[in-house]
């Protein structure tokens, strides 16, 4: 079969689950790992053909995406602000939103002080792609991260191993949590996603993300962030600011619960799409 019509053979079946251009991305990624090509030398062997065991691995991912499996999933990883990150059903696969997060934190310290000595703590680990890519981009700072799942930690190690980048561990729940060390910047993306939200999900999110990183329940969806605004405001240093990823229907709800907390300059942020998506403040000094 030639590169072309295996390309068209794609597109024809994930109609099924994605539009046109997801589905054009999937084969893309499906067929750089397959065939170890570049995106730019894909473009141009749609005539030349694939060979047998190549077929095999491209048609066994076509049926993994056609049971609704995400395609992290299938090649075992993600992309994540310049990193490759392991992934598997124990962690959140990372979301471009996150990236914008990050990117928000770097930039700014980047920016006030940059090569300063920073303690970060990121709050929910998963597969560590937050605090992974802090530590790269600001090399001088001291990451901690914490997760309540084990089975997140260690996929976090691993790729912390594999990107060279050391910061350090803790298995601990955030909702009952105390430390005595002061950080610089405390960032959270927690569970945020409330149980009435589950309707609008994708399947393939629900089937093989992990629940625990993702919902909450309806009664009472600032949970973690009502915790992780306690702790910040015994572990923030005076001048250290608290970054979060957040719900985009609870902006407002966040913003009042951080006044109330005694929050100041609470900055709401939207994401790429316009939706209410991350937050940043700080404790009067
Ligand atoms: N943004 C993720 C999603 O929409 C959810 C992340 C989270 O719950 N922290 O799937």
């Amino acid at each position: 079969m030639k590169i072309g019509e295996l390309e068209e053979h794609y597109a024809l079946e994930l109609a099924q689950l994605y539009d046109e251009n997801e589905a054009k991305a999937l084969f893309s990624l499906a067929a750089e790992r397959v065939l170890q090509f570049s995106p730019m030398k894909l473009k141009v062997m749609g005539d030349s053909s694939t060979d047998f065991i190549h077929l095999q691995k491209m048609l066994s991912i076509l049926n993994d995406l056609l049971i609704g499996k995400p395609i992290q999933h299938i090649l075992g990883e993600a992309h994540f602000y310049g990193s490759v990150f392991k992934v598997n059903e124990n962690v959140l696969i990372p979301r471009p939103e996150t990236e914008e997060l990050v990117d928000w934190i770097i930039s700014t310290c980047n920016s006030k002080s940059p090569s300063e000595r920073l303690d970060i703590l990121d709050i929910g680990t998963g597969s560590g792609c937050i605090p992974i890519s802090l530590k790269k981009y600001l090399p001088s700072s001291e990451v901690y991260t914490l997760d309540v799942s084990g089975a997140a930690i260690a996929v976090a190690r691993e790729n912390a191993a594999n990107t060279g980048i050391s910061i350090n561990f803790i298995e601990a729940d955030i909702l009952n949590f105390s430390a005595k060390e002061k950080f610089d910047i405390i960032v959270s993306n927690p569970p945020y996603i409330r149980d009435l939200e589950k309707q609008q999900m994708h399947d393939n999110v629900l089937m093989y993300e992990p629940h625990l990183a993702l919902f909450v329940s309806n009664e009472n969806p600032l949970i973690f962030y009502k915790a992780i605004a306690d702790f910040a405001k015994t572990n923030l240093k005076s001048d250290g600011l608290l970054y979060l990823e957040i719900n985009e229907y609870l902006g407002y709800e966040m913003v009042q619960m951080l006044k109330e907390k005694g929050f100041l300059n609470i900055e709401l942020r939207q994401d790429m799409q316009g939706k209410d998506r991350m937050i940043k403040a700080n404790l009067p000094s």
